[in-house]
């Protein structure tokens, strides 16, 4: 396994196998579950698998948790050795990002609600970042997670508007026996915290119920995701959606699909998760 800060060395490596397909998969470390099921897709779907080890400074706000943000990158090299990982990227804040820096890439509409409005730089930050990476590393297709929906929905555009010639490969939400979504902020959590930390899913879920039951109206749906969240002490509700899956907007009534998400503060720190309900066949 190659592992490199620098940016020709990963250029060098890639295209010495040009014609192999390569897969990448951009990460913050303190890789877990998630992450190595995106490595599993991508090693599966590709002759080569890169990862990018990088906490990206421009997505945190300066209130944010960058510098708590856990880190351990030989945990990390170890788990993607043993995984069968080619390549990994583990630049420091100044090759990604020297002196000179100038260009921003921002997205003009589906960066404005849920994360974005609660973290108005947070998208600005990941598609610059992630348009670096791509070019950097040129792979065939790029791997991310149903977990940061939104994210998926950003980059996707990004993809397009941009050109990048790659395939963008979305993998489940992979979760704790209990249900919490797997992030490496679960690491930050006090016992107590951790333990109230499944809400969120709980809550997704009694909205996921209430729609299969019947239930249309998205303040509805909202409604059931407030009450479950707000009956654990522990919990602070950030925003609780029920949005158009392509549009992200909020809806009134559900028609199409429906992405049900949310981000709640447990002490200092954010989690977030989400249910995407698609379109079914029968809905006209
Ligand atoms: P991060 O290191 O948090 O930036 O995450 C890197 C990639 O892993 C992103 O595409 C995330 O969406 C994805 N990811 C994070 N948590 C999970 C999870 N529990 N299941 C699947 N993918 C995840």
């Amino acid at each position: 396994m190659i592992v490199t800060n620098n940016i020709d060395e990963v250029r060098q490596h890639r295209w010495a196998e040009a014609k192999l397909t390569w897969g990448l998969v951009p990460t913050m470390g303190y890789l877990h579950e998630g992450h190595l099921s995106l490595v599993q897709l991508s090693l599966a779907g590709n002759d080569r698998t890169a990862v990018t080890i990088f906490v990206n400074p421009t997505q945190f706000a300066p209130t944010e948790d960058l510098s708590s943000y856990p880190r351990n990158l030989e945990g990390d090299l170890a788990l993607l050795e043993a995984a069968g990982v080619d390549l990994v990227f583990t630049p420091s804040d100044a090759i990604m990002y020297p002196p000179d820096f100038q260009t921003t890439i921002t997205l003009s509409q589906v960066t404005q609600p849920l994360e974005g409005s609660s973290r108005p730089s947070h998208f600005a930050g990941v598609a610059t970042v992630v348009a670096k990476l791509f070019n950097i590393v040129q792979p065939t297709r790029a791997y991310f997670g149903q977990k940061d929906a939104q994210q998926t929905i950003v980059l996707r555009q990004l993809v397009r508007d941009l050109n990048f010639n790659l395939e963008m490969v979305i993998g489940p939400t992979r979760r704790e026996p209990d249900g919490l979504a797997m992030s490496s902020r679960n690491a930050l959590l006090s016992a107590e915290n951790r333990a109230a930390a499944p809400v969120l899913f709980r809550a997704l879920n009694a909205a996921k119920t209430a729609y299969e039951t019947g239930e249309r109206s998205g303040e509805a749906l909202r409604q059931v995701m407030r009450q479950t969240i707000t009956a654990v002490p522990q919990a602070r509700i950030d925003y609780v959606s029920a949005a158009d899956p392509g549009t992200l907007a909020e809806l009134d009534v559900v028609v199409d699909g429906v992405l049900l998400s949310t981000a709640v503060f447990f002490g200092q720190t954010r989690l977030i998760d989400n249910i995407l309900i698609e379109a079914t066949e029968d809905t006209e």
